[in-house]
């Protein structure tokens, strides 16, 4: 058993490695945009599409996806 202890130390890490374990929390959300005023429609619910949505309700569009 005495071995095992001497075995089993912890093993220190870089200074990036503890940076990244001791950030923990996930990053805040994100602020809410203000509405753009414009609606949207994007045809096609691939990765285009979708891509193409995500950037468009960033910029405050309501955005509607048809597939
Ligand atoms: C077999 C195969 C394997 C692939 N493997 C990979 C891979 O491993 N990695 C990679 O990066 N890429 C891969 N690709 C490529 C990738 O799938 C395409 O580059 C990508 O899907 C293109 O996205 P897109 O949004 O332009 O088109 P699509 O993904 O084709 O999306 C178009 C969407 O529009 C919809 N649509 C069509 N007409 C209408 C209409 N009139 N009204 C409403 N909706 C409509 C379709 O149903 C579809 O959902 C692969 C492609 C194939 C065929």
């Amino acid at each position: 058993m005495g071995d095992r202890d001497a075995t089993f130390r912890p093993v220190p890490t870089s200074p990036p490695a503890d940076a990244l374990v001791s950030r923990g929390a996930p990053p805040a959300a994100a602020a809410p945009v203000p509405a753009a005023g414009k609606r949207v429609a994007v045809l096609g619910g691939g990765a285009s599409g979708l891509s193409a949505a995500h950037e468009l309700a960033e910029r405050g569009y309501a955005v509607t996806v048809h597939e």
